[in-house]
């Protein structure tokens, strides 16, 4: 499993789902009216974050894998404006956070 959706923090916005290249991503219809996205098929996940960095609320949790010494840590995005945070929560129960400008990204 590459992601966990956070049903509490999940206000039912769409854009993971829009933005999922593989589809793999519903909005489910609660009894009470709200609609929560819905992870579909978690073993077709493979990792690109792009709901991730979607999710207005950091309710999308990315698993960090073994082969980075992730030992369960997982990671949420926050934006504001051409800044990503990339929001770390290690498994020893600290945090880190990596900046990083949209503008310079990808430059090389
Ligand atoms: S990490 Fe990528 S492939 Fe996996 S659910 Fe999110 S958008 Fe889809
Ligand atoms: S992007 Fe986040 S808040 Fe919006 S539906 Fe998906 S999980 Fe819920």
């Amino acid at each position: 499993m590459s992601i966990r959706i956070n049903q509490e923090k999940c206000i039912g916005c769409g854009r993971c789902e829009g933005v999922c290249p593989g589809t793999l991503i519903c909005l489910e219809k609660k009894s009470d009216g709200t609609k929560k996205a819905k992870m579909l098929y978690l073993r077709d996940c493979w990792g690109c974050v792009s709901c991730v960095k979607e999710c207005p609320r950091q309710a999308i949790e990315f698993f960090l894998g073994a082969d980075i010494g992730g030992r369960g840590s997982t990671m949420t995005v926050t934006n504001e404006k051409d800044i990503l945070h990339w929001n770390i929560n290690k498994f020893d129960g600290t945090k880190t956070v990596i900046d990083v400008n949209r503008k310079n990204a990808n430059k090389y």
